[in-house]
């Protein structure tokens, strides 16, 4: 029997057409464990056991690519990445949040709520396709 983990990540794999593997479903669980939050690459390598490089290089780009997970740049120009919300698909990232780094943990949060609001600061007729914005300061629990 598979646990209601284990069905959740074979539903998003394959609902962001992406076959299932051992290793894509070990990398999804550690977004799934970091939901909300946005980790480097060197924090992915950490949580895995055994793995090759490239193939999780490619991993994290299929994810990127198929709307699984988006980047987020940190306040140190370091990219991370986090889960995508739903309105993520194959065909399209809905993701023109900006993010929160926190100076104290080091933790970048995704800032979920703002979006829209963007369109008011662009002059009219421009058209936003991507967003990368970072605050940076002390998140709630370092405060
Ligand atoms: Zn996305
Ligand atoms: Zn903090
Ligand atoms: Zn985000």
């Amino acid at each position: 029997m598979l646990s209601t983990q284990e069905k959740m990540k074979d539903h998003m794999l394959a609902d962001h057409g992406l076959r299932k593997t051992a290793f894509r479903k070990e990398v999804l669980s550690i977004f799934l464990a970091n939901k909300g939050k946005a980790v480097t690459t060197a924090s992915i390598e950490d949580s895995l056991k055994d793995f090759d490089r490239i193939t999780l290089y490619r991993t994290l780009k299929s994810f990127e690519e198929k709307g699984l997970i988006h980047l987020a740049m940190d306040i140190n120009g370091q990219s991370r990445y986090a889960l995508c919300d739903h309105n993520c698909s194959v065909d399209k990232h809905q993701d023109t949040h900006a993010h929160f780094h926190c100076d104290s943990c080091g933790h970048t949060t995704c800032l979920d709520e703002m979006h829209e609001s963007y369109e008011a600061l662009v002059p009219q007729g421009y058209k936003i396709k991507d967003v990368q914005i970072t605050f940076s300061g002390v998140c709630q629990s370092c405060s």
